[in-house]
């Protein structure tokens, strides 16, 4: 486990980017913030648990209770299309949804997952 600079949350390795030059051998921000850092769409730290409590621990589009290990933390507008890394363009997704999500949002871009 790691604690990333940005949300300061612990995470396990496979959520950090590798990097070579970093003394752990692993990007000091997690995965989800170095995106929103690299897309200068950084706004605020979001602390998962935050969130989670505030959409009162249920997922968002389904309304299923998640456990914060299970709850997505997902950006309503993507970062990708210019959504900002912060409390009010974030809510709790269950996995499906976000998994769904995602793919729909991809296939709106016409960019293909390529894992
Ligand atoms: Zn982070
Ligand atoms: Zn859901």
């Amino acid at each position: 486990m790691k604690t990333c600079y940005g949300c300061k949350e612990q995470k396990d390795a496979d959520s950090f980017y590798k990097d070579k030059s970093h003394p752990s051998g692993l990007s000091g921000y997690c995965k989800e913030c170095s995106r929103a850092i690299l897309l200068d769409a950084w706004v605020e730290d979001v602390k998962r648990n935050i969130v989670w409590d505030r959409d009162g621990r249920h997922c968002k589009m389904c309304q299923v209770f998640v456990s914060l290990e299970e709850m997505h933390l997902d950006h309503i507008v993507p970062l990708s299309r210019g959504g900002k890394h912060s409390y009010v363009n974030t809510q709790t997704l269950c996995g499906p949804c976000n998994l769904y999500k995602g793919v729909r949002t991809l296939e709106e871009l016409g960019v293909l997952p390529n894992g």
